[in-house]
């Protein structure tokens, strides 16, 4: 049946390895861990034991893009699929979430910082779910290199759902993540399925050198096809791509600076194979399905194995020989080892910065809680002279703790808020029969305008009041700027810090040290296992990832630097041995018509292989096979 299931829905005639294992397990009710690495593809694996039962799968899933990817290519097959993420409104997601409990849907996909909220519980509740499938597991673990606190609700809504087969899938996790997986998702009849973390077509390469310009050049130009090249920072990518571009090499950058229109637009034209190469910072990866990508290359040192793993993961999809390469030098190493203090400051550098965000805003003691600002880190750095990058994470930090919250430089929606009280409020509704109808419609549209400052959407509150966008803009700017009812921030390029408490006195301000240490520590120890990755040049690397995920060992790939070193060396030594051979033949052979032998006779017999016959000489001397005086080469001492 499963396989009936695979070709009629996706048109696929086999399955891919370990893909049936897992069903398998899922659909006898284990609740199962599926361990395989990113492009194996696990979203078969829940979504054929979902279409082979009645009911709808609730899978929990981290990133919106990843969410909208995997909806649209459910529908595009023709089966239901639903999502519920933030940023949708509130009538939206009432619309969604009715369909799920009415409607014969097969899906629904949330975001988890969605699953707290009461209407997403009290829904579920109604809902029949056939399986809770939670993607990208590992960031439910506080030991995974992507902790994500909200993953945490999984469990509450688990307690609502009752006894339901749960399935876990990630391409990362170490061992003690697996575990910290399994107890977390309370797994009752557990099922740990690990699909090999070989890639055997992928050759990981691993290059000391103080040239990366250079090498990536020469990797970009002998190897064909498309490929990937991360950095850590913004500003190199652009570099980089122009580099590559004034080489004659097609390339572009993508990092998180720029809107998420160009980053579509970059990302399709790499995608149809319209640019060669794209240089970009982590951002750049999740959810891509790009089959024949041959290369990625790393020109900085990744914060992770895990990461590491991923990102190099991309290449080679298709099973055809692909390239993962590793650049790096002492600077790196150095510049990661730093980065953990920049990235972990002391809690005192954090409370500081706390309040030096107030200041900057020049906002008092006890005020300012529930607003939003326009937030420029340049400037904000600069006015106090602080280290960007440490002022930056310290922000995070505080963040972390909920106290605000920073939001990406790109895609600020519009937000507003009420500013005065109800009653405040209807007086200008009596006298204003337009604006009345209009407030009435915010307050219907979206929940919590009173509390905080809410995104809205210009263009949707315009088509569901008959409206156009420049009307609501303009009433919004009217009840901002002449009535003064509320805040209104249209929607705009830059950063926004939310406050969401009033300032707080030094002494108030709390921040959890034992979670922060502890953070700290696992961030130490995961820069520490890519440094020891790229410095142990004796054990084949795919091993040594094998080995960091805690899987069972494999044998040695034959493809990467170790292996082909190795096997080089093995190669020059056979070699050695043959040249030993023959200069003995040689010279007893003139030995014995006494004729003598001189060390240039040897070099002009060798002909094209005169390094190796010097090297077989020299060790033939070292071990007394050969005797050389004045010159000249003899078997006698
Ligand atoms: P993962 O989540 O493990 O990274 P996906 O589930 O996104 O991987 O799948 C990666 C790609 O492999 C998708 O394009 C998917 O359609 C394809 N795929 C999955 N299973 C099969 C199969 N049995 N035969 C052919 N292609 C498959
Ligand atoms: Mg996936």
């Amino acid at each position: 049946m499963i396989n009936e299931i695979l070709k009629r829905v996706w048109g696929y005639d086999s399955f891919k390895e370990g893909q049936e294992e897992i069903i398998k397990s899922i659909m006898d009710g284990y609740d199962t861990l599926a361990l395989m690495p990113t492009g194996g593809g696990k979203s078969l694996c829940f979504q054929i034991p979902a279409m082979a039962r009645d009911g709808t799968c609730l899978v929990v899933s981290p990133l919106i893009a990843l969410i909208k990817d995997q909806v649209g290519r459910l529908v595009s097959l023709g089966v239901n699929a639903a999502a519920v993420y933030s940023g949708m409104t509130k009538q939206q997601i009432d619309t969604a979430l009715d369909n799920v409990i009415y409607g014969e849907y097969k899906f629904l996909y949330v975001s988890p910082e969605r699953l707290q909220s009461h209407l997403f519980k009290e829904r579920v509740a109604k809902m029949k779910i056939n399986y809770l499938v939670v993607d990208e597991a590992h960031c439910i673990s506080q030991w995974g290199y992507d902790f994500r606190p909200s993953y945490l609700q999984i469990c509450e809504i688990k307690r609502i759902l009752g006894s339901v087969t749960t399935v876990a899938l990630t391409a990362t996790a170490t061992k003690k993540v697996a575990e910290d997986i399994v107890q977390k998702l309370q797994f009752s009849r557990p099922n740990i399925i690990s699909t090999g973390f070989e890639r055997k077509n992928l050759s990981y390469v691993v290059r000391n050198t103080d040239n990366k310009y250079g090498n990536l050049l020469r990797i970009c130009n002998n190897v064909k096809g498309s490929g990937i090249v991360y950095l850590r920072e913004r500003k190199k990518c652009e570099e980089i791509s122009s580099f590559l571009n004034a080489n004659g090499i097609s390339a572009d950058f993508y990092h998180a600076g720029l809107s998420s229109a160009e980053r579509s637009r970059k990302q399709e034209l790499w995608q149809d194979g319209k640019t060669r190469i794209i240089v970009a910072t982590n951002a750049f990866g999740m959810g891509i399905d790009k089959a024949d990508v041959r290369f990625v290359v790393h020109f900085d040192l990744p914060e992770s194995l895990e990461a590491y793993f991923q990102e190099a993961g991309r290449a080679g999809r298709d099973g055809r020989r692909s390239y993962a390469t590793m650049l790096w030098n002492g600077e790196d190493v150095k510049r990661l080892r730093l980065l953990h203090s920049i990235n972990f400051p002391e809690t005192d550098f954090i409370k500081d910065i706390y309040q030096k965000v107030f200041k900057f805003l020049d906002i008092p003691y006890e005020y300012g809680g529930n607003s939003v600002h326009l937030f420029n880190l340049s400037e904000f750095v600069r006015a106090f002279s602080l280290n960007a990058s440490k002022a930056y994470y310290a922000i995070k930090h505080i963040e972390r703790e909920g106290y605000w919250e920073l939001t990406d430089e790109t895609d600020n929606p519009s937000r507003i808020m009420f500013v005065v009280n109800r009653d405040e409020l209807y007086d200008l509704q009596l006298k204003d029969a337009v604006l009345d109808t209009f407030i009435k419609a915010l307050m219907r549209i979206y929940t919590g305008l009173f509390s905080k400052p809410t995104p809205i959407d210009e263009e949707y509150v315009a088509r569901l009041t008959k409206d156009s966008a420049e009307g609501v803009k303009e009433k919004l700017k009217q009840l901002a700027l002449k009535h003064r009812v509320i805040k209104y921030i249209p929607k705009r390029r830059g950063t926004f810090i939310i406050l969401k408490n009033e300032r707080l006195l030094e002494s108030n301000l709390r921040i959890d040290e034992s979670e922060y240490l502890f953070r700290k520590h696992l961030f130490g120890e995961r820069i520490e296992s890519i440094i020891s990755y790229v410095q142990n040049e004796t054990e084949c690397r795919s091993r040594q990832l094998i080995r960091y995920f805690s899987q069972p060992a494999g044998r040695d790939c034959g493809i990467c630097d170790v292996c082909i070193e190795k096997r080089n060396r093995e190669n020059y030594s056979l070699a050695l041995e043959t040249a030993a051979c023959r200069i003995t033949e040689f010279v007893l052979e003139r030995e014995s018509m006494g004729v003598v032998t001189t060390v240039e006779d040897v070099a002009t017999f060798a002909g094209d292989n005169r390094k190796l016959y010097i090297d077989a000489l020299r060790a033939m001397t070292d071990t007394g096979r050969i005797f050389i005086r004045r010159g000249e080469v003899s078997t006698r001492p």
